[in-house]
């Protein structure tokens, strides 16, 4: 299908727009602040957007939005902590109401999923889970090319629940791990200790030092002790919650975005961590890094735009 899309990735700092005018390409055009206390400022940017992008195209043109947060398919209401604008509405109902065009709306790391799915590293796949190591920890499903939009807009979200270890045997030796509060309310979910921030809060564990995960994961490829129990922990922490995520769905594909798939030994050692943990044998690397790690937020929302138009 050769109609246009509008395109845009709304985050807690920006939105980054695109017109895709062919399925497969994007034109970007770079990125505005996001209006995050006021509803109709943020319409009124996205309009602005449209109005300066899109002149040539048909008034019935879709806007497909890749979003922060969490996008109920019952109610289409937003679950947003960084984006107060977004409360009480329903993003994509609304905004098409404001807009005079349809708009679809779905969680950024959904449409990451969908980007690796249908044109990135897990093309053809039948089952192809998308894994966020960014801030915290997220991810999305695709099955068949479609998106799992489960209940409530929460699927493959494999961070949340009490899952951290109290203690890690590492090198022979036993090591307290601890169980924080979460952000979700409940207390030892991996999101507080299995992204880039997670890493960062076990070497300061471990360690008392204030380091960057950049810097962890580059001490632990140089061989520093410190750093190397940092990153060890961290992939015994992460490699045990995706084990199981491998053995309930079955993915022949799992797609890393967020900041630490950048880190492609770290994601290869995951990988051959995970892979010794699940029933299935699997010879070829299960995890891989995406192949959208910058942009998959408007390739998915182009995908997205697509199939509902
Ligand atoms: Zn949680």
């Amino acid at each position: 299908m050769s109609s246009a899309v509008f395109c845009a990735d709304i985050g807690g700092s920006f939105i980054k727009f695109g017109v895709s005018r062919y399925s497969g390409k994007i034109e970007e055009y770079g990125k505005v602040p996001t209006p995050v206390a006021s509803w109709q400022d943020f319409a009124d940017a996205i309009q602005q957007l449209i109005d300066r992008y899109g002149a040539d195209l048909p008034a019935c043109t879709p806007l497909a939005i890749s979003t922060a947060g969490l996008v109920s398919p019952q109610t289409g209401e937003m679950l947003a902590t960084n984006i107060p604008a977004f409360t009480g509405h329903s993003l994509a109902k609304d905004l098409s109401a404001v807009l005079d065009r349809p708009v679809t709306a779905a969680n950024d790391a959904d449409c990451f999923a969908l980007a690796e799915a249908h044109a990135g590293n897990a093309q053809n796949q039948p089952v192809v889970a998308a894994i966020i190591l960014g801030t915290g920890v997220g991810g999305g499903l695709v099955i068949n090319g479609q998106l799992v939009r489960g209940h409530g807009g929460v699927t493959g979200e494999w961070g949340h629940g009490a899952i951290t270890r109290t203690e890690l045997t590492i090198d022979g030796k036993n090591y307290p791990i601890p169980r924080l509060k979460c952000g979700c309310g409940q207390t030892g979910c991996l999101d507080m200790l299995g992204g880039a921030r997670g890493m960062e809060r076990l070497h300061q564990h471990f360690h008392h030092q204030e380091n960057t995960s950049l810097d962890i994961v580059t001490g632990w490829l140089n061989g520093d002790p410190g750093s190397s129990l940092t990153v060890n922990a961290w992939l015994e922490l992460v490699a045990e919650p995706l084990a199981l995520l491998v053995n309930i769905l079955g993915p022949s594909r799992i797609v890393a975005g967020g900041g630490l798939a950048s880190a492609t030994e770290l994601i290869a050692a995951l990988d051959v961590k995970v892979r010794g943990g699940v029933l299935h044998n699997y010879a070829e690397p299960l995890l891989i890094p995406g192949k959208f790690l910058t942009d998959g937020g408007l390739v998915g929302a182009s995908v997205l735009g697509r199939m509902q138009s």
